[in-house]
């Protein structure tokens, strides 16, 4: 799926709404249409990347910058200190559905391990 394809590019581009929670010059943060915790957001870059396997080195900086945000994101929500995950799927057997890179970061309430 080419990658102007995705619900998160029509996002990016205003076509359909989404509860922003974040933005800057390189990414976007908006809640979960489907949330498995009390705050689960998704950060995703402006500039399309498909999976992690086709991020290159140009791209490190936006990978820190989406870091960076999730930990922005993690104060304002107020579960900073209690804690978080965050998690970037990968293809069919990472369970990832959206092919635009995105960040979840999920918290509010304990997480268990292993994930399924
Ligand atoms: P993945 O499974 O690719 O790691 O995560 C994709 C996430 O995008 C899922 O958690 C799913 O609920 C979320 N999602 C899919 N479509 C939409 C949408 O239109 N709006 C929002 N806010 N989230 C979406």
């Amino acid at each position: 799926m080419a990658d102007q394809d995705t619900i998160f590019s029509k996002i990016i581009a205003g076509e359909i709404p989404a509860d922003i929670v974040y933005e800057d010059d390189a990414v976007l943060a908006f809640r979960d249409i489907n949330p498995q915790a009390p705050t689960h957001v998704l950060v995703i870059p402006r500039v399309p990347v498909a999976t992690i396997n086709d991020l290159e080195a140009e791209h490190a900086e936006l990978i820190g910058r989406m870091y960076l945000a999730a930990a922005a994101i993690a104060r304002n929500e107020g579960i900073a200190e209690s804690g978080y995950r965050t998690v970037m799927n990968c293809n069919r057997d990472g369970g990832q559905t959206v092919f635009h890179i995105h960040l979840h970061v999920l918290g509010g309430r304990a997480l268990t391990w292993p994930p399924g």
